[in-house]
């Protein structure tokens, strides 16, 4: 486990943010958004937001924080309402401030229309610059702002907010999972490829959500109706929900992160659990990396499933080898090497009475910088184990995301300063290392290789990136290679 600092989120490969609609005549619409945005939060922290409208006029709460911190009591009794739209954020363009933090509110001619947005638009710099040369003037920096503006722009144009947003469709490029708000009516609309992944439910017969993840729903006593189809606009309001296929794509490319680690374990995402999908990466790892060994070991908590998988083809038995403290808060640990070396201990505990003399599997999802791995091993051995063999669920990733989800910058990427495995090993002190192949990726998680990206794996990208936006992030990352010398960073 490198420096996780939620349960399922990790701060140096963040997810986007997490988005929920409902439009829900005579239930607590507020209430409902605000668990469903607890259900994702592991999706963004840093800020939270609800939008909510009785069908004349729109309130509003933004905050910085985690959802419990963004909203009270008072907040949330003030916004009163029969429709509704939440986001929580992180920040993967734009800066984290409050001006960026959505859902974002804006005035037509038509009235007023609030967007809460998961994604990246590869071609955002191009439209915003296209806006600009129209006069228009922007108040923060994130993509999601431009993609109201045009919005704003076209339904002044329409003269309707649905047709506003087929239209903006057919201009967007990149990954977008929207929950949109008008005085009447609650929609939700995928970019074609459907990268991010958003669904539908209905609660109590009658109101319908939209939610990034099933888990949403769910906390809600929603049941789950469907996903959201790539490229489909649904509009729920007075007359029921309106499907509308706007645009169609030569393939779909729902990021595979989501089965790997991002989506939270209990949650279903085009048919597949994805605790299920990190079950099957443990025993497909079992199967293309055996080693002879005594225990199976998760690093917690995002190793477990994938540990539990492993244990049970390879018929090792599976143990807790190591105890977290779930109490470390998200800002304790700075980005330092020593601090996230000394971070680990205050992570994580080994459980001296399951380790000692045991030849030791640990399983976990990733290796992102090594520090912290190299860490976990040496608090193993120093609990008394004989040998710790490394498995990791997923393949070396190397390559950056456009799309929406902040890895770290190459130059940290163990996997990217080494190619070689054996490297890797020494580095992080384990007796052996084995990665998922890229086959036994898609054979694990059970998903056709058709419907997902896996472009941080292979550099292939499915949605074609701008040339200028992809030199300049590799630009920016080549220069940072260049300031810090492979060999020299630890
Ligand atoms: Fe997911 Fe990687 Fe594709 Fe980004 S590039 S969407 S992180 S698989």
């Amino acid at each position: 486990m490198e420096d996780h600092s939620h349960c399922f989120a990790r701060p140096e490969a963040r997810e986007a943010c997490g988005v929920f609609g409902i439009y829900g005549p005579g239930e607590d619409v507020s209430r409902l958004t605000y668990f469903g945005l607890f259900a994702l939060q592991h999706r963004g922290q840093e800020s939270a937001g609800i939008v909510v409208s009785d069908g004349k006029k729109f309130a509003w709460h933004r905050e910085m924080g985690l959802v419990y911190q963004a909203f009270d009591e008072s907040t949330l009794s003030r916004l009163q309402g029969d429709l509704a739209i939440g986001h929580t954020r992180y920040s993967t363009t734009g800066s984290s401030t409050l001006a960026n933090a959505q859902p974002l509110v804006a005035e037509w001619k038509g009235g007023s229309i609030a967007l809460a947005h998961n994604g990246n638009l590869v071609n955002a710099l191009h439209l915003r610059a296209e806006l600009e040369a129209k006069g228009e003037h922007f108040e923060a920096t994130s993509d999601s702002e431009v993609m109201l503006r045009m919005v704003v722009r076209a339904a002044n144009r329409t003269g309707d907010v649905p047709a506003a947003l087929e239209e903006c469709m057919k201009r967007w490029r990149g990954a977008y999972s929207l929950t949109v708000l008008t005085e009447k009516a609650a929609i939700a609309l995928r970019d074609p490829y459907g990268v991010r992944p958003l669904c539908i439910g209905r609660l109590n017969g009658k109101a319908i959500c939209f939610a990034s993840e099933s888990c949403a729903l769910a906390v809600i006593g929603a049941d789950f109706v469907r996903d959201v189809k790539p490229g489909e606009m649904v509009i729920a309001g007075a007359d029921g929900l309106e499907s509308r296929q706007v645009e169609t794509s030569p393939r779909h490319a729902l990021c595979v992160f989501e089965y790997i680690y991002m989506a939270r374990p209990d949650s279903v995402i085009e048919g597949r659990l994805c605790y299920e999908a990190r079950r099957g990466l443990g025993h497909q790892l079992a199967q293309d990396s055996p080693t002879a060994a005594d225990v199976v070991i998760p690093v917690p908590a995002t190793g477990w499933p994938a540990a539990i998988g492993y244990a049970e083809r390879s018929g090792l038995p599976f143990g807790e080898g190591l105890i977290r403290n779930w109490y470390v808060p998200r800002t304790f640990i700075q980005p330092d090497q020593r601090l996230r070396e000394l971070g680990v201990r205050v992570k994580l505990s080994p459980l001296r009475e399951a380790l000692k003399g045991k030849r030791v599997v640990m399983v976990d999802d990733s290796i992102v910088r090594g520090t912290t791995k190299r860490g976990v091993i040496r608090l193993i051995r120093e609990a008394g184990a004989r040998e710790v063999h490394v498995r990791i669920s997923a393949p070396p990733y190397r390559w950056p995301c456009y799309y929406g989800v902040d890895t770290s910058n190459r130059s940290e990427l163990i996997a990217a300063r080494y190619s070689k495995v054996e490297d890797i090993r020494r580095e992080i002190g384990a007796d052996s290392l084995a990665y998922q192949s890229l086959e036994g990726l898609l054979e694990g998680i059970g998903v056709p290789r058709r419907k997902l990206c896996l472009a941080c794996f292979t550099g292939r990208y499915p949605i074609p990136i701008p040339r200028d936006v992809k030199l300049s992030k590799l630009d920016l990352e080549e220069r940072a290679c260049r300031r810090t010398p492979a060999r020299t960073r630890k």
